[in-house]
């Protein structure tokens, strides 16, 4: 007999969106409760592994294969930097660092990316209740600032 396998926390730490087939990631419970507007919340199953879905081109920002459900931006508190391309949308939530910051931090010869993981190495971060994709920013922004060059 298995000892630490039951049902509830075998749950596939990745799945397909059922929008587009790309793999989304497990987000943490506590995202979607920080991030969804209430009536979106009113409907989630807290027992059901939520996914986020990252690809640009589809609308989907979470789903649950589960309970066959699926949230669009229009339902989270805040605008999703993968799904919306607007400048003033952030992509470090946390410390606000929205691609207009982004972009005058490199013409100020700021280092954003040395300053965000200042903050983040402090314990100051909390991606879980404040980014859509419930995990650190850094990977983004990074990709992002070689997409500026
Ligand atoms: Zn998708």
């Amino acid at each position: 007999m298995d000892c630490c396998a039951t049902s509830s926390n075998i749950e596939p730490a990745i799945a397909n969106c059922p929008s587009c087939g790309e793999k989304g990631k497990k987000v943490p419970l506590i995202t979607l409760k920080s991030l969804l507007v209430a009536s979106f919340l009113e409907t989630i199953e807290p027992d059901n592994p939520y996914y986020f879905c990252p690809n640009s081109s589809c609308n989907t920002v979470y789903f649950s294969q589960t309970s066959s459900q699926t949230f669009e931006e229009n339902a989270l508190k805040v605008h999703v930097f993968q799904k919306n391309s607007d400048k003033d949308v952030p992509i470090c939530y946390c410390f606000d660092w929205t691609r207009d910051r982004l972009i005058q931090s490199v013409s100020d010869n700021q280092q954003p990316i040395e300053h965000i993981k200042d903050h983040v190495q402090a314990g100051r971060c909390g991606c879980e209740v404040n980014n859509p994709q419930g995990a650190c920013c850094l990977g983004n922004v990074t990709a992002y600032l070689r997409s500026l060059n």
